[in-house]
């Protein structure tokens, strides 16, 4: 195990910068996820600590090690692939062992750790299969046995999950989690899927145009965003984001009144008068006569579109230049037809403020 550490790692291709000024230190056994919309560098830091990618410029270190030049190969890395890129002509356990006897290891370690491995991933009774012949999460399970067996300090997972499908991938998400904690190797999972992110991770990267946005523990990231990109990236569906005009007190949002609450008015005194971005969480609106008991602000809209989705309902409404959209949890005391123009709920208390030209929350 190690601990990993990046030193203002840039990569250009040729005049495209794929990532610039990326630092962190990831202690050793903690479990990091990089995440970001697609193009945003994730693979490519990934690959740069595989040894796949050379660096610009930057220092990277493994351990207290000063990797830069220090081929792929010796890194003591264990790279899973979205695609599994497993060896097809290898049966399961040639291709566990793969790795081991690369490296000179003796015939009977391999197989005893190719039996462990095998164990530890529900795959005995697969040993003797061809990848071809194995379903997509048993292919999965095999190319984490391949990485798991070569005892890397380090695992990188590129999408590991992607390929599967819903059911599986959640299945195999949570098999990873107690993996992980049963092994404690240190390990960077990259996806773009944020339940992934927020579910693994003792602390994820939220990474934009190559840079990043933030650094934390999944929960605090989500409750303290630090501008809108990440407030509207991590949740599902996304934070409503509305341009209101801030002036004496309030925030004028096509033509309706949203008061500005108090303890929020200090942390705008340089916006008197300027647009800001409201966020609004989707499950911080609500319908106002579901909640006839609660003293609210409300928006006027216009429902667009009604989603049943079992125990919540979700509501695309129009306001009517932007549209937001509401997680109604009490789905049976719903009965909305598209054009009902409604009143909607807002809890003040979860407002979040950006700055409308920077993204940087003010609030
Ligand atoms: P995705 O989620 O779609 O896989 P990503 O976040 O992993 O995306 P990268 O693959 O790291 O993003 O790419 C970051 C940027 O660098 C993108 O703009 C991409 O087009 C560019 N890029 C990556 N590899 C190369 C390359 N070999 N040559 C030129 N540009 C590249």
């Amino acid at each position: 195990m190690a601990k990993v550490r990046l030193e203002n790692i840039k990569r250009k291709f040729n005049n495209v910068t794929a990532v610039e000024d990326i630092t962190f230190e990831i202690p050793d056994g903690q479990f990091w996820v990089l995440v970001g919309p697609s193009g945003c560098g994730k693979s490519t830091i990934l690959r740069t600590i595989a040894g796949l990618e050379t660096a610009t410029s930057g220092n990277l270190y493994i351990g207290d090690l000063l990797v830069n030049n220090i081929p792929a190969r010796q890194r003591d890395v264990a790279m899973v692939f979205q695609n599994y890129a497993l060896y097809p002509h290898m049966t399961v356990a040639q291709n566990i062992a793969f790795g081991l006897q690369m490296r000179k290891v003796d015939a009977q370690v391999i197989q005893q750790r190719v039996e462990t491995v095998a164990r530890s991933l529900a795959l005995e009774h697969l040993l003797e299969r061809k990848p071809k012949q194995l379903s997509g999460g048993q292919q999965q399970r095999v190319a984490l046995g391949r990485a798991i067996a070569r005892e890397a300090q380090v695992f990188l997972l590129d999408e590991p999950l992607s390929n599967l499908d819903a059911q599986l991938r959640d299945d195999t998400r949570a098999e990873l989690k107690q993996l992980h904690h049963n092994l404690g190797i240190t390990t960077i999972y990259v996806t773009h899927d944020q339940v992934e992110a927020m579910t693994l991770a003792d602390r994820i990267v939220i990474l934009n145009r190559g840079r990043i946005q933030q650094i934390g523990e999944p929960q605090s990231v989500y409750a303290k965003p630090a501008n809108r990109m990440v407030a509207t990236f991590l949740g599902n569906p996304p934070m409503n984001i509305l341009p209101g005009k801030y002036k004496n007190g309030t925030f004028l949002v096509e033509s309706q009144v949203i008061p500005c609450p108090m303890r929020v008015r200090d942390a705008l005194r340089l916006a008197e008068g300027q647009v800001v971005d409201l966020g609004i969480r989707p499950e911080d609106l609500f319908i106002n006569e579901l909640q006839t008991n609660k003293e609210v602000t409300t928006l006027t809209v216009e429902v667009r579109l009604v989603e049943p989705l079992g125990r919540e309902t979700l509501i695309r409404a129009g306001l009517p230049s932007s549209s937001v959209q509401v997680n109604i949890q009490q789905a049976g005391a719903i009965r909305l037809c598209l054009g009902d123009r409604i009143s909607l709920g807002l809890d003040l208390e979860q407002l979040f403020i950006f700055d409308a030209t920077t993204g940087d929350r003010l609030y």
